[in-house]
């Protein structure tokens, strides 16, 4: 979503405040300089230009792929579709995603894309012609591959975009046994992977839910231990928004605000987030949603409503000096990437709360990726694996991903296939039928 804070639309400084929060965490580290210097900058920033038929005419795309880090191989990221994405913009998403996947212990580095379109003002002809040629683009130059750089999905893009994505680099690839596994998120009957769809919103849901059972920290900024009633707002009812509100929902917070570009609705006695989606999508608005009890034209507004814990799930720099000191919350679990300036943060943290930082809030998506990266490359379904077995245990699921793929999973990994298979949906997933 864009919003009316007028600093979404500038050329932001993304980048150096990413910069800013790792020279502020390498204070802490022995490490040599030059080495922290080149784990900082971007390896390759690939700008592009190409033209599209469009109506009588033509019209020229802007595109970039940026690979920050390639101390892992693949590089891995989403791919951006929007009007107002820009070099600095992907470099810093790019940086980003190789601190999520180092958090979270996933074998890449990071990696982003960006498109500057507003897919709405095209057809679905024009945007399948602007992602195949995007891609081709990126095949010339060795930007996109299962071992070099597999995109994903990002705010704009999903899993019709993939699939243009992977059919483009298969076709293109003859014969290439892994080609499936240059992309992510891909729709399940093409080769993609239940639960990658909902997979960052249930990621940053359990986020907030882990946050608020530390007693410690609820009691020191003044808020009860457990989710339980726990008032919301989030921001942005994408992909990520309202599959976080969705599990928040059900883990029994309460959403009372929603907040969309058009917009934003507040109800202190919460909100029915499935009843306000299809709202939504019949209306094309949030507002006038019968449930809410207060509506504010300007979506800002409703970021500074009474509530316990505010999640922003749309874009980066929403939330800065202008409007820390109004935001009530206590709790900032950033769904969407930089959400928070780093000078907003600062005054958060005096004013004693406390922020879930994106990189691990939002590192969902790319966990679950990386099982479908797996899935593609081992040419073996896990719903397949498991009923190998006659006890269905998640314990033999890790022992037949690691022998079929070669690739010992890391101790964090292993606790996470036992403990959330079942929950991130990869066994008896019904994909008994894909790869
Ligand atoms: N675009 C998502 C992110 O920012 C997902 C990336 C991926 O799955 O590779 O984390």
């Amino acid at each position: 979503m864009s919003t009316n804070n007028p600093t979404a639309t500038e050329e932001t400084h993304f980048f150096g405040d990413v910069c800013k929060n790792f020279d502020h965490a390498a204070q802490f580290t022995k490490h040599d300089a030059g080495l922290l210097d080149q784990i900082k900058s971007c390896n390759s920033v690939y700008r592009f230009r190409f033209p599209i038929r469009k109506g009588n005419g033509f019209e020229v795309i802007d595109a970039w792929r940026v690979e920050h880090s390639h101390h892992q191989s693949p590089t891995k990221g989403g791919i951006r579709y929007s009007e107002m994405v820009n070099e600095d913009e992907v470099m810093a998403l790019a940086a980003l995603m190789t601190y999520k996947c180092a958090i979270v212990n996933v074998p890449f580095g990071g990696a982003k894309g960006g498109i500057k379109i507003n897919p709405k003002n095209y057809t679905v002809g024009e945007l399948e012609n602007i992602t195949r040629r995007y891609t081709v683009e990126l095949i010339k130059k060795n930007f996109i591959g299962p071992s070099i750089d597999v995109p994903a999905p990002d705010y704009g893009s999903g899993e019709r975009e993939m699939s243009w994505i992977a059919d483009t680099y298969a076709t293109m690839n003859p014969g290439q046994l892994d080609a499936l596994g240059a992309v992510t998120g891909k729709p399940i009957s093409l080769h993609g992977i239940a639960g990658r769809r909902e997979a960052t919103g249930r990621g940053v849901a359990i986020a907030v839910r882990e946050c608020v059972s530390v007693a410690e920290d609820m009691e020191r900024i003044g808020l009860t231990t457990g989710l339980s009633g726990k008032k919301i707002i989030v921001q942005g009812l994408g992909n990520v928004g309202y599959y976080s509100a969705k599990f928040l929902s059900e883990f029994g917070a309460l959403i009372v605000g929603i907040c969309e570009f058009e917009g934003a609705i507040y109800n202190a006695d919460g909100l029915d987030v499935e009843a306000v989606f299809q709202h939504r999508k019949s209306t094309g608005s949030i507002l006038g949603y019968a449930g809410a009890k207060q509506e504010f034209k300007n979506t800002m507004e409703g970021l500074e409503q009474p509530c316990d814990i505010l999640v922003p799930a749309a874009l980066e720099n929403q939330i800065t000096v202008n409007n820390i000191r109004n935001i009530k919350a206590k709790v900032i679990a950033e769904g969407a990437n930089g959400p928070t300036s780093p000078e907003a943060e600062e005054i958060f943290y005096q004013n004693g709360g406390l922020i879930i930082p994106d990189m691990y809030a939002n590192a969902g998506g790319v966990t679950v990726s990386y099982f479908e990266w797996l899935k593609n490359l081992s040419h073996v379904a896990f719903g397949r694996i498991n009923r190998r077995f006659e006890e269905n245990s998640n314990l033999n699921l890790v022992n037949m991903v690691e022998g079929i793929t070669g690739i010992a999973l890391t101790p964090i990994q292993r606790a996470t296939i036992v403990k959330g298979a079942s929950e991130l949906e990869l066994v008896n997933s019904g994909l008994e039928d894909t790869m």
